[in-house]
């Protein structure tokens, strides 16, 4: 008999993108083909994203695509699953593509819905119940094991390997939904995550990065010891064979100084910091929940540039948020410039149903200042890389080379027809040059000729 052919679309953050490679290695392990088209599968599943509501009406539109693909193929499944597929559960039978509905913390039970749908064509749901009550912890090993058996090198980047060290998030920003459809924080244990760091190097992966929501909150006590993040990083960086090593996302709030050190002391721990500040008004951050003032941000920027010299630091902002006044632009305005990130991601506020924000704000700025406050942070942020980036200029940097570059514009070959590769440091700055494409997994010193806002271009030194 031939094999199912399954068909995985994800949509939104690093955390669902490593959940999709999880089920989709455990179906291959299950005998499933995966195929790129939805039009030749057996199975559709969408991997969901509900932080903004544009990944939300996309996952919609996708839905539509395949109702009209049920008529011509009656036997295709569907499955939504992931935050979405939390967050409306069994309202999402209500569509007529829809067949499976299986939350993030089920990820370990798709395999086996999936099966049931094929032998009784029956419709099926798996979320978790009042999910801040009743947690994830006790899915832990499921989810442990599931994590464990089916990661993989085969579904990222060249040598690169994500690895979750905790699930859910605490911190109850007031516009975001992840805490509702997540549930509670839950570290893994350290020996899990150690034992599967391990097995990735075995397996020639060079670069791990630990995943969180709040990564920097990680937590867990066993024999009256309390591990950290920064003790996770120590542990991490004894593993032979795993050279780089990286964290996202962490939260200003509570940052440990010894995370700091860490990366300060352990050369295998790479200088870069993903930390969202959101905005820079303390009326606006106050209204979000985020448990610090632009001050004391600002702060600790400083400590961490003046603890990790060198240190590369991204931020995210929200932009239109309820109440946003002019002057609380530009007090973001303002922090954009004193922080210096190497690059920021800009998102415009969307409510999302279920979070404080939307039950007691009004989404009361106009869509177009939310455009022109994006396009404002974004064009000032672009001045500050370019000038940042101008210092590498004629410097010889290491990179990982992830492969030959995606850009169309980029795609050309040298005189010894060697593709256009990509590559980044381990300060997260991408790298472009001409080489062989055997280089993709391995480390490259490059020279760099020419810069730009988001890219450094330069020669194989
Ligand atoms: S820290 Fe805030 S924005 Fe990030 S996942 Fe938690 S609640 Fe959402």
């Amino acid at each position: 008999m031939n094999a199912k052919k399954v068909h995985i679309k994800s949509f939104g953050c690093q955390m669902n993108k490593l959940d999709s490679s999880l089920v989709s290695n455990a179906l291959k392990d299950k005998g499933y083909e995966l195929t790129d088209q939805s039009e030749n599968a057996d199975i559709v599943l969408i991997n969901t994203c509900s932080v903004r509501d544009n990944a939300e009406n996309r996952v919609v539109s996708h839905l539509g695509h395949l109702k009209y693909l049920k008529k011509t193929n009656p036997t295709l499944i569907v499955g939504v699953i992931g935050c979405m597929a939390q967050r409306l559960g069994v309202e999402l039978l209500a569509h007529p593509a829809v067949d499976i509905v299986a939350g993030p913390a089920q990820i370990a039970q798709i395999p086996d819905m999936i099966e049931q749908t094929l032998s009784d064509h029956k419709r099926t749901v798996s979320i978790t119940d009042k999910i801040r009550i009743t947690g994830t912890a006790d899915l832990s090993d499921d989810l442990n094991d599931f994590e464990f058996a089916y990661d993989s090198d085969e579904n990222h980047i060249h040598n690169q390997a994500f690895v979750r060290i905790m699930r859910g998030c605490d911190k109850f920003c007031t516009y975001c939904i992840v805490p509702f459809v997540r549930g509670p924080e839950v570290s893994r244990s350290p020996q899990a995550i150690i034992d599967q760091i391990k097995k990735l190097a075995d397996k020639g992966i060079k670069q791990i990065t630990l995943l969180g929501q709040t990564v920097n909150s990680y937590v867990f006590v066993e024999n009256e010891k309390t591990y950290t993040l920064a003790d996770l990083l120590e542990m991490a960086s004894e593993v032979d064979g795993i050279e780089w090593i990286r964290f996202i996302t962490s939260h200003p709030k509570h940052f440990d100084e010894s995370i700091l050190r860490a990366m300060a002391d352990l050369p295998k721990v790479c200088k870069y910091l993903h930390i969202p500040a959101q905005s820079g008004s303390d009326k606006i951050l106050k209204a979000m929940n985020r448990g610090y003032t632009a001050a004391e941000y600002l702060d600790f920027i400083e400590r961490a540039k003046q603890i990790v010299p060198d240190i590369a630091i991204a931020g995210d902002f929200i932009v239109g948020f309820p109440g946003e006044t002019d002057e609380d632009f530009q007090a973001t305005v303002e922090l954009v410039k004193k922080a210096k990130y190497k690059n920021c991601f800009v998102f415009k506020y969307s409510p999302r149903p279920g979070t404080d924000t939307d039950k007691k704000l009004e989404d009361n700025i106009g869509e177009e200042i939310k455009k022109q406050r994006n396009t404002e942070l974004l064009e000032l942020q672009t001045k500050i890389s370019e000038e940042n980036n101008k210092k590498f200029l004629g410097q010889t940097v290491e990179v990982l080379v992830e492969g030959p570059s995606k850009k169309s514009h980029l795609n050309k070959s040298d005189n010894d027809g060697n593709p256009q590769l990509i590559g980044r440091t381990a300060t997260d700055y991408i790298v472009v040059f001409n080489g062989p494409e055997s280089l993709a997994g391995q480390f490259a010193k490059v020279t760099i000729t020419k810069t730009a806002a988001l890219t450094l271009f330069g020669q194989l030194s």
